[in-house]
Parts: structure tokens; sequence; C-alpha cells
């Protein structure tokens, strides 16, 4: 049953006159507004605000609410974006007055205590990642590639060196070359083989003095970790090159392979996948990054530094790029990443990574009969399966069964990513699942494939809306309420 009543605006719902409970007007005197501003810069109508009770408003705003598929309601397998339950505890850690009430420009001495968190934070995202010199500014992980690609630049530039190229594999996520030309770089497709793996061939003829940076997510998108790693770096660093790492992946290698080690020299985490950073909504995240020695006076300013036993901001390194975000970056979401590194400690995350490996390839093991999965045997935390032969042979397509799924009250894997597979449907179960709610949701898709075309084509029954077109919900948003005269 479609639920309407949550989807009518407040202005649909509005009756005239209608009221919440109202104080009386207060006795004690002020000073009239007329007074305190010109007369040119007050409203003298009323604001056209819709007239509720205040329970009309209340269970518009709680039956909205309940309309969002979420992390806390929902198994939520969106391949890429590692959508684990985040645990409540660093929400209250994250809103202690002392850390909310904090002021960005108040003095190094007063704020001693969350400098020393970025420090430590600083220094557990170095040992993860093997990377020696960190960066917390970055607001995302597409903002993380912009500024390490910028820092990539500015070395270049201090070496004399005009380098114009980044190269990036077919199976990467947008945001890579979306950075690399930002930054003005010219951004060059690496082939990808039939399994997945960076056609090296394809490498070595694109590979020249004019080669800045190799950009490549390991474990990729296809959720296999690219085994020729070394000698892409080998091969990139023997012309002078750089390996940036996109890291959206790291929940498939914590405490067991570090980037650094495998020949990475830049790379981002993003703590709104890998370290329970809530995401969506257009709220903050954050993209930290890691790089080795000599990159790090390039990295944004200020840096959080310790001078004996005293923190401070230090924004004295004349190679910096400068900055890349107001004040000390979204910080609200690296404390929560602190909490999450702190609680569960090394052998804890180690812990994670194994968890989030053994509950994909469970699921893949499952899933690969109903529906075949490309490339590997074996996956790390994520796998893509296929629809192209359910779309050939019955005309049912990744998307149908994405939306079917919403009906079974599951969110839909990512689809149509990579774009190097055809119906792509990358699924993503994370650490945090049980294997009954695995279960659960394989026999939906089960179920799911046993039903006729037509009821697939029709889905989502459940929801508000059933299909928007979706092009145009992204490039042409109504963000905003007008009154039909
Ligand atoms: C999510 C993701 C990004 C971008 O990260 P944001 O934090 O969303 O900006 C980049 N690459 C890959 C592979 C991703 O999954």
């Amino acid at each position: 049953m479609r639920n309407t009543q949550a989807t009518q605006l407040l202005f649909e719902l509005a009756k005239p006159g209608r009221r919440a409970n109202m104080l009386p007007p207060s006795d004690v005197p002020t000073t009239p507004t007329e007074k305190l501003y010109p007369s040119g810069a007050l409203r003298h109508e009323p604001l056209e605000l819709p007239e509720l009770s205040e329970g009309d408003v209340a269970r518009h705003f709680t039956n909205l609410s309940s309309l969002n598929m979420s992390v806390d309601t929902h198994f939520y397998p969106l391949g890429s974006c590692t959508m684990k339950y985040n645990p409540k505890r660093n929400e209250r850690l994250a809103n202690l007055p002392g850390i909310v009430d904090l002021h960005p420009l108040q003095p190094d001495e007063s704020a001693q205590g969350m400098l020393e968190l970025l420090y430590e934070l600083q220094s557990y995202f170095a040992e993860i990642s093997g990377l020696p010199a960190v960066s917390l500014q970055p607001a995302a992980g597409a903002h993380g590639e912009l500024t390490a690609l910028m820092a990539a630049a500015a070395y270049f530039r201090d070496l004399g060196q005009t380098r114009t190229k980044v190269l990036i594999p077919d199976s990467a996520h947008g945001t890579n070359p979306a950075s690399a030309s930002m930054v003005g770089f010219q951004s060059i497709t690496i082939r990808s083989r039939a399994d997945g793996s960076v056609d090296m061939d394809d490498l070595r003829s694109k590979v020249d003095e004019q080669t800045a940076v190799f950009m490549i997510t390991n474990p990729s998108t296809l959720g296999l970790f690219e085994k020729q790693i070394d000698q892409i770096a080998e091969r990139i660093h023997s012309v002078g090159g750089l390996i940036y790492l996109d890291g959206a992946n790291m929940n498939a290698i914590l405490g067991i392979a570090r980037p650094g080690d495998f020949g990475a020299d830049m790379m981002h985490y993003n703590p709104h996948k890998t370290f329970s950073g809530p995401h969506g909504g257009g709220g903050p995240g954050a993209g930290p990054i890691c790089v080795r020695d000599f990159l790090e006076p390039y990295l944004p300013v200020p840096r959080v530094t310790k001078v004996g036993e005293a923190y401070r901001m230090d924004a004295d390194y004349p190679k910096a790029i400068g900055r890349v975000h107001g004040f000390h970056g979204n910080i609200g979401v690296l404390v929560r990443t602190y909490c999450y590194i702190r609680a569960y400690g090394g052998k804890g995350l180690r812990n994670v990574s194994e968890q989030a490996v053994l509950n994909a390839n469970y699921m893949l093991a499952r899933i690969r009969p109903l529906l075949p999965v490309p490339l590997g045997e074996r996956c790390m935390h994520e796998f893509v399966a296929s629809a192209s032969k359910l779309k050939k042979e019955r005309g049912i397509t990744a998307m149908d069964i994405a939306k079917r799924l919403l009906d079974y009250g599951f969110h839909a894997p990512t689809v149509y990513f990579p774009l190097t597979v055809p119906e792509a449907m990358m699924m993503e179960p994370t650490e945090t699942e049980s294997k009954e709610t695995l279960d659960a949701f394989v026999d939906a898709l089960e179920q799911i494939l046993s039903e006729d075309a037509d009821t697939l084509h029709a889905a989502p029954t459940s929801t508000p809306i059933s299909r928007p077109d979706e092009v145009r919900a992204a490039r042409k948003p109504v963000m905003r309420w007008t009154a039909t005269p």
C-alpha cells in the first residue's frame, strides 16, 4: 500500500487559523522593532507560512522520516559505499559539550584536547596506510583526490617538470578523472583485461615522461585485489610518476595490507565508509589524505603538530598548497573516526576487514547460482553480479531487480557501476551483518527472480513514488515549493 499521506506537503495539509499552543504576548518592555531597523528593511505583511497544529507537524515529519531506508532500519548492500551500521556511542561522544562547544578560532592553548585527538588520529592514519604525512582537511574522498593531486602538481612544479597526464583504469570511480581534470591534468583511460585486472600492455604503451600520476582503486571497484600492483608501481616510478591509491575500499584490507607497502605514494580515506561516519543527507564527510615524506611540504595548512608537550596548528610551510577547507576540516566526522579506531584497536580493525571479506564471499557463493558474477571466483569486501543474461532472456534489468528489492524491505545494491560490467549490481554486505540477514536478502532475490517480468517492471509498488525520471531528478531537481496561482 502506498503511503501518500506522508508525502503531502505542509502547505497542502494546512488550514487557515490552525495553531499550536502559544504563550501569551510578552509584557516585558523591549525596544519596538521599528526603532531598531529602517522601515525599508522590515516586512509589512506576515510571512505566508502553512498553518497547522503541532500534532500535524509532528506526524508529518515523523512519517517522512520513516520513508527513508537507512542503516538503522534496513540491510543496505550498496557496493563501494560501505553502508555499515554506525555505533551510536560514536555519536554520543562526538556530541559531548567539550567537543561541540569548541570554537575553531580558540587559541591553541585552550583546545589542547582536540588538537591531541587530531594529532593522534593523524598517526593512526599514517600507521594504517604506511604513508607518514597526513592532512585531515579535505571534506570527502573526492576532495582528498583533488587535494593530493594538487600537492603532486606542486611537487612536479618544484622539480621543474611539466607532466600533463593522469592514468586511470576504466573501472575507476568517476571522481578520479574529475579530480584529475580539475587540477588541469589530462586523464587517460587504461583498459582492464577480461579478468578485471589492469591491462599491462595498455599501461606500458601509455606511460611516459609526461605521466604525473597513476590513480588506482585497490581493491578495485570490482571487489578484486590488483595483484600486479608491484609491477604497476615499478613501471610508474621508473618514469618518475606517482601512484595515487583511491582508498574507498580500505574496509577490505585494514591491518592486512598497507598501501604504502604496496607502492602507493598518496591516498585518501573515506571515514564515512570505512570508519563508521554517518553518510548521506548531504551532511559532512571527510577525506583525510596520507602521502610519502617527500610530498609532505606540499600538504595543505594549517597542520596539527606537536612541539614539546604542546599541540598547535602550524601554518608555517612555505611550499604548502594553501587551505582546502575552512578551519580544521570536518572534525565532527574525524572525532567519530577516532572513537571507532580506538574502540577496535589494531587487531579489531583487522577483524573488521576479515569479517567484511568473509560476509561478501558468503553472499557471492549464494548469489552466483542466481545471477552470474562475471569477474573473480572469490572477492574482497564486495562483488559485481550482472543481470545481462536476464535482460536478454526475459527483459529484466538490474534496475528492475533493484526496484523490486525495495518492496521486499531491502535497500538496493549499487547498479550500473562499474561501467565495465553490463547490467552491473555491485553488492557489499559489510562486516556488521549477520548470516541471517545475508540469507534473508538472498532468499528475497531468489523469490524476485521467480516473479514474472511485468511485476518487476511495475516495482516498486510499496513506496510513495514508483519510478521517478532519474535523469531529470538529477539534472533539474525541483528544490522549492511554489504556490500555484
Ligand atoms: C565513494 C568513492 C569515492 C568518492 O568519495 P566521496 O567521499 O563520496 O567523495 C571515490 N572512489 C571510490 C571508489 C568510491 O567508492
